[in-house]
């Protein structure tokens, strides 16, 4: 296992969209292994997905199980490893706070749906079904939206008043 080099805001590869994964193989299985250990690796690290690392395929991780405290109203379904995920339901609204690996120094508030309903292959290409509320569907919607080249910034209703230099950088949960 290796630790991955995180492209950090503005790297434009940032902007990229990423490919669905075709083959499930020992390559992607090392892949995902080195990227969940870096995404353990960083501060508070919740959520981490390809494109950030520069490998720009569908493959995301999110594991909000460790947090510390963990918000009201939250599923926590432990470790979920993520390809080609496909969002097909959104329900409700809720601003909340977000941090990112690769925007170190800010967090922002940021509108996402309460609860998403997904599907997406696991690392052996077995078709899974998810429904996520709360904090772990907000990881989920962030990690999703890296595979698009977007990030939490760009979702901002205002840079003036949702965006925060961070003081204490371990504090919340990085996706
Ligand atoms: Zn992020």
């Amino acid at each position: 296992m290796a630790l991955l080099e995180i492209l950090k805001y503005p790297d434009p590869r940032l902007k990229q969209a990423s490919q669905p994964v075709q083959t499930f193989d020992d390559a992607l299985r090392g892949f995902v292994a080195d990227l969940e250990e870096t995404m353990r690796a960083g501060p508070g690290g919740v959520g981490i997905a390809a494109p950030q690392v520069g490998r720009f395929e569908r493959i995301v991780i999110v594991d909000i199980s460790g947090m510390r405290k963990l918000p009201a109203g939250s599923s926590n379904t432990g470790r979920m490893v993520l390809i080609n995920p496909e969002i097909t339901k959104w329900a409700g609204m809720l601003m909340g706070r977000e941090g990112c690996l690769s925007v170190p120094d800010y967090t922002g508030n940021v509108i996402r749906a309460e609860q998403v309903r997904f599907s997406a292959c696991d690392e052996f290409g077995a078709q899974r079904e998810y429904v996520c509320a709360g904090y772990e569907a907000r990881a989920v919607q962030h990690e999703a939206d890296h595979l698009d080249g977007m990030l939490f910034l760009d979702r901002l209703v205002s840079r003036r008043t949702d965006l925060f230099r961070r003081k204490v950088y371990r504090q919340k949960g990085e996706a």
